[in-house]
Order: C-alpha cells, then sequence, then structure tokens
C-alpha cells in the first residue's frame, strides 16, 4: 500500500517534470516569433530622489503580452531568452525603444535599462548603444544600463572591458540587485558605477529592524559614498520603508510606495498641464 503510494508520489513528479519541460518548449517556441509580431511593452518604473521625493528619471522593465501565454513576467521569460540566443534582439529592442521613448520626456529625466550578461558577450552591444542614442537623439548622459554582478563572472575581463567602452559614451552603468550574487567589492574598483541598487530584501529586513539589513545598508551607502557613487533603493513599498531609507541615507528610491511601472503613455500623462479647475472653466 505504501508502495503504491510511493509510486504515485513518483509519478506524479515525473508528469510535473515533463509539464514543465512542455511549457518550456511551448514558451520558447512563442518567444521566438514575439518580437516580429509586437507582442513586448516597455513599462516604465519612477525613480525619485530619496531626500524630497522629486523624480529623477525611470527604469524600463519588459513585459510580454502573448495569445497563447497571456502575460508572461521578465522573471519567467527573460532566464529562457538568455539561454535560447533571443536576449540580444529583444535587448537591442529594449533599448531602442527606451531610448526613443525618453526623447518625449522632459530633458532632465533618466531612463534606465536593464541589460543581460549575455548582451555584453557580444562585442557589437557598444555599436548598438551607439545607434540606439544617435537614431533616438538621446545624451547618453540621460541614459542607465543597469547590470548585475553575473556580468563579471562570465568571462575573464572582456565584460569589464566593453562596460568601460559604455562608460566612455558618456552614458552611466548601475549595479543592480546589490548584496544578492557573488558582490564581490573588486567589481567596485574595476567599473566606475554611476549608482549601487540596493536589492529589496534589505529595505524589507531594515524596515522590520534587521539589525543585519540596516548594517548593510549603512556599508553599502558608506562605500558608495566613498567611491563617489549613489545609491538606489529597490522595492520601497510602504512609508516606513521610505523613511528608514531616507535615514540610512540612501540617495534614491524605486518602489510601488512612489509608484509602479506605468505603459509609456501613463508616463505621458504625468507631464501634461493640469486641466483647469472645474469652477475656473465654468
Ligand atoms: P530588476 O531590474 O531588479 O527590476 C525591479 C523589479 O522589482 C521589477 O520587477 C519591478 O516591477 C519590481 N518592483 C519595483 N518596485 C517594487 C515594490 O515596491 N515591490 C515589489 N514587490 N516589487 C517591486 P519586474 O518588472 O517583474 O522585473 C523583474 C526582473 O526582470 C528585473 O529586475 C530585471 O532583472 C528583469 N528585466 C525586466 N525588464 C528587463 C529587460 O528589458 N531586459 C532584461 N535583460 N531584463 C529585464
Ligand atoms: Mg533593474
Ligand atoms: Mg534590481
Ligand atoms: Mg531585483
Amino acid at each position: 500500500k505504501s508502495k503504491d503510494k510511493g509510486g504515485n508520489v513518483v509519478a506524479a513528479y515525473v508528469a510535473s517534470l515533463h509539464a514543465q519541460a512542455e511549457e518550456r518548449r511551448v514558451m520558447e517556441q512563442e518567444l521566438r516569433g514575439a518580437l516580429d509580431r509586437g507582442e513586448f511593452e516597455l513599462y516604465y518604473q519612477p525613480v525619485v530622489t530619496a531626500a524630497d521625493g522629486t523624480l529623477n528619471g525611470f527604469e524600463a522593465l519588459i513585459r510580454w503580452h502573448n495569445k497563447t501565454l497571456g502575460n508572461v513576467s521578465p522573471g519567467r521569460f527573460i532566464p529562457l531568452a538568455e539561454d535560447s540566443r533571443l536576449i540580444s534582439p529583444i535587448g537591442e529592442w529594449v533599448l531602442r525603444t527606451a531610448c526613443h521613448e525618453a526623447m518625449k520626456w522632459p530633458s532632465n529625466l533618466k531612463v534606465a535599462v536593464n541589460v543581460s550578461a549575455e548582451q555584453l558577450t557580444d562585442p557589437a552591444f557598444a555599436s548598438v548603444v551607439v545607434s540606439a542614442l544617435a537614431q533616438s537623439g538621446l545624451t547618453p548622459q540621460r541614459l542607465e544600463i543597469e547590470v548585475t554582478e553575473s556580468v563579471f563572472l562570465r568571462d575573464g575581463g572582456g565584460a569589464a572591458q566593453l562596460l568601460d567602452q559604455l562608460i566612455g559614451l558618456g552614458i552611466r552603468l548601475s549595479l543592480d540587485d546589490f548584496g544578492t550574487g557573488y558582490s564581490s567589492l573588486g567589481y567596485l574598483r574595476k567599473t566606475q558605477f554611476s549608482t549601487i541598487k540596493v536589492d529589496r530584501s534589505f529595505v524589507v529586513g531594515a524596515a522590520k529592524g534587521s539589525i543585519e539589513s540596516i548594517a548593510i545598508i549603512r556599508a553599502v551607502v558608506a562605500l558608495a559614498d566613498s567611491l563617489g557613487m549613489s545609491t538606489t533603493a529597490e522595492g520601497a513599498e510602504t512609508e516606513i520603508e521610505v523613511d528608514t531609507l531616507r535615514s540610512l541615507g540612501c540617495s534614491n528610491i524605486q518602489g510601488y510606495y512612489y509608484g509602479r511601472p506605468m505603459p509609456a503613455s501613463d508616463v505621458m500623462m504625468l507631464f501634461r498641464p493640469p486641466e483647469p479647475a472645474a469652477s475656473a472653466a465654468a
């Protein structure tokens, strides 16, 4: 009897593995045609100055709407795109679209674009950035490229060289999800990042009074300060989290508290002059 039960568990497990593999196969197949079918969209999330809440710019975050699969989150399809060599064309589309869109915003606002480690193994990547800037007319100083520590694990020195090339173009680099990967301080010596992004896990911890999270944010802020870099705390949802981050000295904050990622058209609404009040119009 118990043997049967065990057999059922194994059968269920094997079935779920098959289901996962099948889902992956379908997703990869759909992903192949997604760019041509125009299924991607960029959402933009506000990044504000911690001290006074003024808007600094937006991070571009990709969304995928597929007829068969519905809306698929980047956390699910970006890893698949990275494994199947689809990330370079998708990443190029992201870069061009974000630069183009940012040209419609007030010129003090920056746009941040996520770039995968795989994209940086392509020696042509810098020329894609040059072309995206030239075609859109965006000044390099308004473009920020976000990479994670994983870029340094890939190949010996190639990525660091490419990042230096990008800095040479005048764009900014930020180190995303800091503290969650193989954080080695050596990366901060190797590459002149403009910003270190503090992962949401520390933000949540610090606001709950975790001594470790608070100590880590303090240390990152001090490190960034002394290296001439700024800090952006990710994923602040509550007033307590925002107050905590402000008191810990983070330069910028990004999170649902200030705004969720939104379609480009919603961003444009923010810049529309306010409608005259009904009483004044009457
Ligand atoms: P990320 O670059 O660290 O982006 C921040 C993520 O945190 C976004 O998730 C954002 O929606 C979410 N977030 C922001 N504020 C809050 C908050 O207050 N609370 C919570 N719970 N979450 C918040 P999203 O859009 O699902 O993106 C997930 C990841 O996918 C990104 O993490 C990034 O690594 C990757 N990604 C997104 N767009 C692109 C892209 O265009 N290219 C590449 N290569 N990766 C991308
Ligand atoms: Mg990011
Ligand atoms: Mg992040
Ligand atoms: Mg993250």
